[in-house]
């Protein structure tokens, strides 16, 4: 098979499309025939070889992937060779605490295609078939690519996590990110009112497009929760989504009414925050970590996009040999949605 590889970590010139042995499906496993991949940042961080990926070189990355069943193990079951089917990521044992009660993003041996073992971004991957999704026909295989791992992970922070209900007011940072957008995308299907920050001028209409009531354009850090408070009428929101750190994260918290809310998946500022306990115990706070889903919000998600009820939002695609042109646009921050890698090209 032809794969986009990569022998050693550096920047986006190391991605090299070369020709690896085609793999074989044993026991539970399905080898599935990419015909989308989508680029998530984690790809960038296993790329550049972070301490937390440790993965086997040459390496093959791609979380997120759609495509057609080329061929299964012997004990595979609920897929039929030339099925369209999507990937969940989510990769776990079936057999630990977690797994057993459903929580298999916390699973003893959680991790994501791409991060370990060989990723979406070749002709062909393997996967157990607990991870296979039926894809409908009318639905294309980029939209599909594009929705798992960002989706997934909004969806949990705020279903799973938070418990949006129609009722709240939500307050979206980082919201031009893949995760922000779905945020957006997901508290607008449930009927939540959307606040949302962003600090690119050019990107505020695609937030406003992607269903946001209010766009507030960050530039001094210390000036949203008022902005919050003022357009909640002094009282805050009920939940905050956050996936920045420490840049945003006082802000964050003073934009919550009493009882509110705060979901947190990630720390790109940092990972240490001051937190005031007084603070936090007076107002009734709570504070939720969040790591990507499960599997029953998985199925739950894709068929809320199945249905075109949520429509995740693609920025470009790329051909599968244009993967490092394609690393260098999202490390630039160019991108209001999702960019891809297609075997049907641009
Ligand atoms: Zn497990």
């Amino acid at each position: 098979m032809n794969a986009i590889l990569f022998h050693e970590h550096g920047g986006p010139e190391v991605l090299k499309q070369e020709h690896l042995p085609d793999p074989v499906a044993q026991n539970n496993q399905v080898l599935v025939q990419v015909k989308a991949a989508a680029l998530n940042h984690l790809d960038i961080w296993v790329r550049k070889g972070i301490p937390a990926y440790k993965v086997s070189l040459p390496h093959v990355l791609g979380s997120d992937g759609s495509g057609i069943v080329h061929s299964m193990g012997p004990e595979a079951e609920g897929v039929s060779e030339g099925d369209r089917v999507l990937i969940l990521p989510a990769m776990y044992c079936g057999q630990c605490h977690y797994c057993q009660r459903g929580k298999e993003n916390q699973c003893d041996q959680f991790h994501i295609l791409g991060a370990k073992e060989k990723g979406t971004y070749g002709d062909l991957v393997l996967v157990p078939d607990e991870n296979i999704i039926p894809l409908p026909e009318n639905f294309s295989f980029e939209e599909a690519a594009s929705f798992p791992l960002a989706y997934l992970t909004a969806w949990h922070m705020l279903m799973g996590r938070a418990k949006l209900s129609p009722s709240d007011c939500l307050l979206v940072v980082g919201s031009s990110s893949g995760v922000g957008l779905a945020a957006i995308q997901i508290a607008k299907w449930k009927g939540a009112r959307v606040l949302a920050l962003t600090t690119n001028e050019t990107k505020k209409e695609k937030v406003k497009k992607a269903g946001a009531d209010e766009v507030f354009l960050l530039k001094d850090n210390n000036t949203f929760s008022q902005w919050a408070l003022d357009l909640t009428k002094g009282r805050g929101v009920d939940v905050v989504f956050e996936h920045v750190g420490p840049a945003t994260w006082d802000s964050s918290l003073k934009s919550l009414a009493r009882y509110g809310r705060l979901v947190t998946c990630g720390a790109t500022t940092g990972p240490s925050v001051e937190l005031d306990l007084r603070y936090m115990f007076g107002r009734d706070l709570s504070i939720f970590g969040a790591k990507m889903g499960t599997r029953k919000e998985f199925q739950e998600l894709a068929s809320l996009v199945f249905s075109g009820k949520i429509k995740p939002i693609i920025d470009k695609i790329f051909p599968f040999e244009a993967a490092s042109e394609a690393h260098a646009y999202l490390e630039n921050k160019h991108q209001v949605g999702k960019v891809l890698l297609s075997s049907q090209g641009s």
